[in-house]
């Protein structure tokens, strides 16, 4: 099929190469013409695992091209994916400028039969207002339809997620472009859910809401543990084996970050709000969330009775989760905040988010390229993302780095056990704190 992906960041760009690897021909638009420029060379502009190689496959075997031309794109395609950002506006719900321009840029340029595909997360409404926008800007009448289909990959394996989805969602009021679009998927082999348009816009926050919910959840049972001595790993291991609960989802530390659960949680209850239901458990979720950033925070201080003053931290991993770049809202980003303010001074590692940690944090922090030499002569370390590298790390090095064995976990990578067998003081969350 004839696919253009308007939006190449990380949604559009792995939804715009793996489509071309299925042998789709795919024009990738976007209108950062460094992105596009980066791009048509075969270099991705985002860190996620297997991408590169697959994006420099089907460039070499023409099935993916990338423009900074709407009116290219839209005009030499037959499915057209809309994939740019919806972040969180100032209001709290989702901004929608970005869709609705490639709305209007679509009614310019149609040039005949089109299915337009809201794969951005957008509110529920929205696929009705882009077939308004589009029919609004046409110049000659032309058939089209939108169809709703939300993406569901996770940042750090989206190839993966991509090509193997627990489910495809397809909202369509028609039946025509369900069952085109259905055959686009069918490849992956995966179960395919057809729906109204409302419904998939709903399915989308519906299932990012109750991940973060899971999260907060078990958040608040960490508090609990941490006040009466349990362990919250141990609890949420027994509640996991509950089938009717799941393992995933049950790690407690210092919260969700990310472009996705902290803005779609927000434009959730905006939406709530505009058709007059209160968004109870959402916005106690979005509020544990905030708050366990805090308590993390909090517990650095107590240690040192306030006295943080010149004091040296070791700051392990930048990026909101394991193997990605992205920053957007990273508890990283509160924490370092923090820290400054106390006039404190912090070695930051990260092994591939060092790039994005420099554009917010400037020279305000000092940068490693490897997590031990971070160590040298800190107060402290502190692990905010449990990449894989920290968690077999050789512990009698870290504490001969370090000014005082000290460690603040806020992913609970290691075990309590061992770190108080090597001496160390060991503060993490919802685990009892070794002193
Ligand atoms: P992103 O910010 O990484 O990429 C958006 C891209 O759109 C950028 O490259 C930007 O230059 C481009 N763009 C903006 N306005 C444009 C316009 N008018 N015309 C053409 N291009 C334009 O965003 P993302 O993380 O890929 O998210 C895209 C959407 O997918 C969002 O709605 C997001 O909520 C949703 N989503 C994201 C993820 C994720 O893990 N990142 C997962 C599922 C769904």
């Amino acid at each position: 099929m004839k696919i253009s992906v308007i939006g190449t960041g990380y949604v559009g760009l792995v939804t715009g190469v793996c489509l071309a690897d299925l042998g789709n021909e795919v024009i990738c638009v976007d209108i950062d013409k460094e992105k596009i420029k980066k791009l048509k060379k075969g270099k991705p502009t985002i860190y996620e695992p297997g991408l590169e190689e697959l994006l420099i496959k089907n460039i070499k075997e023409q099935r993916i091209s990338f423009t900074d031309s709407l009116e290219y794109g839209i005009k030499n395609s037959e499915i057209i994916f809309i994939a740019v950002g919806t972040p969180q506006s100032k209001t709290g719900e989702a901004d929608m400028s970005a869709v609705w321009d490639v709305a209007k840029h679509i009614g310019k340029y149609i040039n005949g039969y089109k299915i337009v595909i809201n794969k951005s997360t957008v509110p529920v409404g929205s696929g009705d207002k882009v077939a308004e926008i589009i029919k609004k800007n046409m110049k000659e009448k032309y058939d089209f339809d939108v169809v709703s289909n939300p993406e569901f990959l996770r940042e750090g394996s989206a190839i993966s997620d991509f090509m193997t989805p627990d489910r495809i969602v397809i909202g369509s009021d028609n039946h025509m472009p369900a069952k085109i679009i259905k055959r686009l998927y069918e490849p992956l082999n995966a179960p395919i859910i057809i729906t109204d348009i409302k419904s998939a816009e709903i399915i989308k926050y519906a299932s990012n809401a109750f991940l973060a919910t899971k999260i907060s959840f078990i958040n608040e049972i960490a508090n609990l543990c941490e006040t009466v001595g349990a362990n919250v790993q141990d609890v949420a291991y027994g509640m996991g084996l509950d089938k009717r609960i799941g393992p995933k989802f049950l790690n407690a530390g210092i919260g969700f970050g990310g472009s996705c659960f902290p803005k779609d949680t927000i434009a959730l209850v905006s939406t709530g709000k505009k058709f007059g239901y209160d968004f109870k458990i959402v916005k106690a979720t979005i509020d544990i969330n905030k708050l366990q950033r805090k308590r993390f925070i909090n517990s650095i201080k107590k240690y040192y009775k306030k006295k943080l003053k010149n004091r040296k931290f070791a700051l392990w991993g930048a990026s909101f989760k394991p193997n990605t770049d992205d920053m957007r809202d990273a508890p990283s980003i509160d924490i370092i905040n923090s820290l400054l303010k106390e006039q404190t001074t912090i070695n930051l590692y990260d092994p591939v988010a060092i790039a994005e940690a420099k554009k917010i944090f400037k020279n305000k922090i000092n940068y490693f390229n490897n997590a031990y030499d971070a160590l040298k002569k800190c107060d402290a370390l502190i692990v905010v993302t449990d990449w894989n590298e920290f968690k077999q790390v050789n512990m009698q090095k870290v504490k001969s780095m370090l000014k005082a064995p000290v460690i603040f976990d806020g992913r609970n990578i290691y075990d309590l056990n061992y770190m108080q067998e090597l001496g160390f003081t060991y503060i993490s969350v919802g685990r009892k704190s070794i002193l």
